[in-house]
């Protein structure tokens, strides 16, 4: 089946890209993050610890891809407590196996995420690494807070993001990195149209249309 695979760092706008290229080719659409923020989710509101594998795995077996709901995982705090639970490979295994499941949906599919194009998805059609500076990100992410009626300051948004980056890019399992394969798109300087119109370009070169 034909798979789009969507890497990258944390506010990168892989999100919004994703969604547009899904509906743009009629794919079916997975941001994987979001099985990562329902797991940790789930622990939260149960009351359960962070740090113990075994439950967290649990956790994540029961996470249904259906009953995703972006609204309700898209807080920052979820986002900090599902890069920890991301560590943990029993977690990973259980996610990553839902995700290939999801990814053999015809017509074709686009995955979001961290380790797509290395792990979830290596014979991906196309294999995007979405980029940024870690100040553009973080201004990203701090004018999203403040648009949603939220209070938020600079400096520690941008500390969180660049903290996420060393988890996300330090840990053993599956750590973020470019593919071999795939092709780098740094939307520092872009706006997200331009950045989707660069997009749309590779994948319709890669998939000769
Ligand atoms: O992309 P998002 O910010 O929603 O992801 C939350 C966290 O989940 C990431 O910081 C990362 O630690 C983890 N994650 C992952 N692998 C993925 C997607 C997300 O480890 N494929």
């Amino acid at each position: 089946m034909l798979t789009i695979a969507i890497d990258g760092p944390a506010a990168a706008g892989k999100g919004t890209l994703s969604r547009k290229i899904a509906e743009t080719y009629g794919f079916y659409h997975l941001d994987t993050g979001l099985t990562y923020r329902a797991t940790a989710k789930a622990l939260v509101d149960a009351g359960l610890p962070l740090d113990d594998e075994a439950v967290a795995a649990e956790a994540a077996r029961r996470v249904e891809l259906a009953g995703l709901d972006r609204t309700v995982l898209s807080r920052h705090e979820i986002g900090e407590a599902a890069s920890k639970i991301a560590v943990m490979p029993a977690v990973r295994r259980a996610l990553v196996e839902a995700q290939r499941a999801f990814a053999k949906r015809a017509p074709g599919t686009v995955l979001d995420g961290r380790d797509i194009g290395t792990v979830v998805c290596p014979d991906a059609a196309v294999k995007l690494y979405v980029t940024a500076s870690a100040e553009v990100r973080a201004r990203r992410r701090y004018d999203e807070i403040i648009a949603g009626g939220g209070v938020a300051d600079y400096d520690g948004v941008l500390a969180d993001v660049i903290t996420r980056d060393q988890r996300d890019m330090g840990r053993a399992d599956s750590p973020l990195k470019p593919a071999d394969d795939a092709h780098l798109l740094d939307t520092s300087e872009m706006s997200i149209e331009a950045a989707f119109s660069a997009a749309r370009a590779i994948i319709d070169a890669a998939l000769g249309r």
